[in-house]
């Protein structure tokens, strides 16, 4: 459980069995809910009013985003990693993968073919591989890039304050960190090795990056690890709250991961549905209006496209998931989808974009100024 969370584990889980659908449909009307609300939304009685949800979240996702959704492009720059995450195709322990880390100017390339897609919202991810990818270079990358996107955001590995405010600087003005598991038992056995090991390094993390003034702070929990789905919700809720009541400046955001294959075959302890991913997000849209929500290529095309009018407010698109996946892509035209994680929804982001004009939605790739910067 989140550790500051004020509500122990034992009572919230007590809590959720005793939760009734009258009780999430009151739940439904209020208009300010509180975090009993949130419960009321991600207990198991709500499985049988999701329709409710569905049309409650709607409402409120248009409230706050209209029809808009908003597109945003992954560049891997490394997959090598010095951690041993159990659950990871990069992890340090799986000799199989092919290891590569991009050069500056392979980075480029890589960024002229997802500029090339229409996309204006990049986000950086990499291993946590601190030496091949040293904050200096990240920083003269960040520059770089500057010049052909308006909104970039980091997905890499844990940092101290006077590292982020580099990055900040240079134009990372989003930052993303998953917590993975917030069961600190269970967080131990799948972190086997390497600075990820330690639980409250990560979570400080996040705090170091709303301290620095990054304008969005990005969490979640990686779904089919804990084999209590709500519990983790519950504890991605609880963070999101911490943080929004410390960094007010700062917006939050929240993803919703599901586990997908790996190369090493790495068993998923507790798959989640795609019901229940669809009830713990809209669980977070009720709570949680003005947030963005984001929804990956992990989950298929159709389930994308039926929760952005719900809920999510982000969208990737046309992703490759490992370094110099665009590339490789454009040349072969082979989709690599045995990244860091398989993709389900394979379509172009022009595709993507059709389908989200198709039902009614307006697909929005630029929606920062660089005025706004650093
Ligand atoms: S999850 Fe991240 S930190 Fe863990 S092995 Fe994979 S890339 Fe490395």
């Amino acid at each position: 459980m989140f550790p500051y969370c004020k509500y122990p584990e034992n009572e919230i889980h007590s809590y959720l069995q005793t939760v009734t659908q009258e009780m999430v449909l009151r739940s439904l009307d209020n208009l300010e809910p509180k975090f009993s609300d949130f419960l009321n939304y991600i207990s198991p009685a709500a499985e049988n009013v999701m329709e409710e949800m569905r049309e409650h979240a709607a409402v409120v996702r248009k409230m706050y985003f209209g029809n808009t959704v908003r597109l945003y492009g992954p560049l891997y720059i490394s997959n090598i990693c010095i951690n041993d995450c159990a659950y990871c195709g990069f992890r340090t322990s799986y000799h199989e993968h092919k290891r590569r880390r991009l050069s500056f100017d392979e980075i480029m390339v890589e960024a002229k073919i997802i500029k090339g897609y229409g996309m204006d919202s990049l986000l950086l991810v990499s291993g946590e591989d601190p030496v091949g990818v040293p904050v200096d270079f990240l920083v003269k990358v960040v520059k770089e890039l500057k010049k052909m996107f308006s909104y970039i955001s980091i997905e890499i590995y844990p940092m101290d304050r006077d590292n982020y405010r580099k990055l900040f600087e240079a134009g990372v003005h989003g930052l993303t960190i998953y917590q993975e598991t917030y069961d600190q038992e269970l967080y131990k056995k799948l972190h086997r090795r390497g600075p990820k090991t330690d639980y409250q390094n990560r979570l400080d993390a996040m705090a170091a990056g709303g301290e620095v003034g990054f304008y969005n702070l990005g969490m979640g929990a990686l779904l089919g690890l804990n084999p209590d789905w709500r519990l983790e919700a519950v504890s991605v809720a609880a963070h999101g709250l911490w943080t929004r009541k410390h960094f007010w400046r700062s917006k939050i955001q929240f993803s919703f991961p599901r586990i997908t294959q790996v190369e090493g075959g790495f068993q998923v302890p507790a798959p989640v549905s795609e019901l229940n991913l669809e009830q713990m997000m809209l669980a977070f849209r009720l709570f949680f209006h003005e947030a963005d929500l984001f929804i990956s290529t992990r989950e298929s095309r159709d389930f994308r496209t039926r929760i952005v009018k719900t809920c999510a407010s982000h969208i990737s698109a046309g992703s490759q998931v490992a370094p110099g996946g665009y590339e490789e892509y454009e040349r072969l035209k082979d989709k690599r989808d045995l990244g860091q994680f398989t993709i389900t929804d394979p379509s172009s982001v022009a595709q993507a974009a059709a389908d989200m004009k198709a039902h009614g939605l307006e697909p929005v790739f630029k929606d920062w100024d660089a005025t706004f910067g650093a």
